[in-house]
């Protein structure tokens, strides 16, 4: 099945709904049956009926069948943000007892899922160097049930060996769930590697235009309906219609939009490489970053975060840099239309800041579909204040 069928028709049925070419939010909480037998079955089948919109709705029936095909899997479910994603992906699989090997530093709320809420019940977290097989292996206990992997990650782009992680799993009987939020499906299909859980936000590149919180998660239909009538109906953590319908329309350009974000930010990598201002960058695509190689074999294409170490003594230095940036807005989150920029320094009282410290002085970058001439005149202009007045 090509892209351009998933993207424009796949699930897709006019007939339904008065031929319109965009497919209508079906704005119902619940659905009607004609006879008490056919009620009935749908209560037998609920995972496979429109019958209460917190489980199945038609406008999020469609983008499920889109998104499954897009990763390669047998079915997807689009949850109200990738967090309830992460939760509902790994909840299922754990109970008193369990341990988990996961990357060391995931994204920020499924390592307050592992720290904070699993312990209570009694489920332990590893964190571990992921970027080798062996450690995958050294971690791993009797009891260790489920394999956490963010690849890359969204600040230091480390990876993972997804192919070598996920048959030591299958060969325990580990289930592996990843993040795959950095690629979409489009630049990285964990599937294929035989990764079962695969999630992203869809906050980021799927809806593409800063305007819905939203998540996704992929995997056999077997672990999906298992995940299904258990964590999604009692959390009620599906999207709702219209914001499915948001993602359907940011789908139609998804394969546009990272093209852009991938050629902008492969003009504008090599040249901040090379300033006087920027001690190291940070980015999978640069053949010198320490696993090039590994994500040339696992991810077609790379683009839209990177990270700089800034050279400079005092963070005033830096909250001037930022703070100057004009077409770079200081926000979290990325994947829309508009370049950002956050600061590592933000994230702590200025009398932390380190400057002997790299990690303190690091800035993320997401590169957005403006004019990349723009948007290294906007650095150029910003990056006056790194130079110290000596
Ligand atoms: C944003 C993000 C999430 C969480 O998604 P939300 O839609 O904000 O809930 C998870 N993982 C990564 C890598 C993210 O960037």
């Amino acid at each position: 099945m090509d892209i351009s069928y998933i993207l424009n028709q796949l699930g897709e049925d006019h007939h339904e709904y008065f031929n319109a070419v965009a497919p209508p939010i079906v704005q119902s909480s619940n659905f009607q049956f004609d006879t008490v037998d056919q009620l009935r079955q749908a209560f037998a089948a609920e995972y496979d009926v429109f019958l209460y919109s917190r489980g199945n709705n038609p406008t999020v029936d469609i983008l499920r069948q889109k998104l499954a095909a897009l990763d390669g899997a047998e079915d997807a479910l689009v949850f109200n943000s990738g967090a309830s994603a992460i939760f509902c992906a790994v909840l299922p699989f754990v109970k008193q007892g369990d341990h988990i090997v996961s990357v060391r530093s995931p994204y920020t709320w499924a390592q307050r899922l592992f720290d904070v809420i699993l312990p209570r019940f009694g489920v332990s977290t590893t964190y571990i160097d992921g970027t080798e097989p062996d450690h995958w292996q050294q971690a791993t206990q009797p009891n260790t049930v489920l394999y956490y992997l963010e690849s890359p990650n969204s600040w230091t782009y480390q990876l993972q060996p997804l192919e070598a992680v996920a048959s030591l799993a299958r060969s325990r009987g580990i289930i592996t769930v990843i993040d795959n939020s950095y690629c979409t499906p489009l630049w990285q299909q964990p599937h294929r590697f035989g990764i079962d859980l695969s999630l992203q936000s869809a906050t980021k590149y799927l809806g593409g235009h800063s305007d819905c919180v939203a998540g996704v998660l992929t995997g056999s239909k077997a672990h999906m309906s298992q995940i299904f009538y258990s964590e999604y109906m009692t959390t009620g953590a599906g999207a709702t219609p219209f914001h499915a319908w948001l993602l359907l329309r940011g789908l139609r350009t998804l394969p546009l939009r990272l093209q852009r974000v991938a050629d902008s930010t492969a003009r504008l990598w090599p040249w901040l490489k090379q300033q006087p201002w920027v001690e190291q960058l940070l980015f999978p695509g640069d053949p010198d970053f320490p696993q090039a190689g590994l994500a040339r074999q696992q991810m077609s294409n790379a683009g839209g975060l990177l990270t700089l170490v800034l050279r400079a003594q005092r963070v005033e230095q830096i909250e001037a840099f930022c703070n100057a940036l004009q077409r770079f807005r200081m926000a979290v989150s990325w994947g829309g239309h508009e370049s950002l920029l956050i600061p590592k320094c933000a994230g702590m009282p200025r009398q932390q800041f380190d400057a002997a410290n790299p990690a303190h002085r690091q800035v993320r970058l997401y590169v957005g579909l403006e004019e990349p001439t723009v948007l290294q005149a906007d650095l150029e202009q910003a990056s006056q204040h790194l130079i110290d007045p000596t």
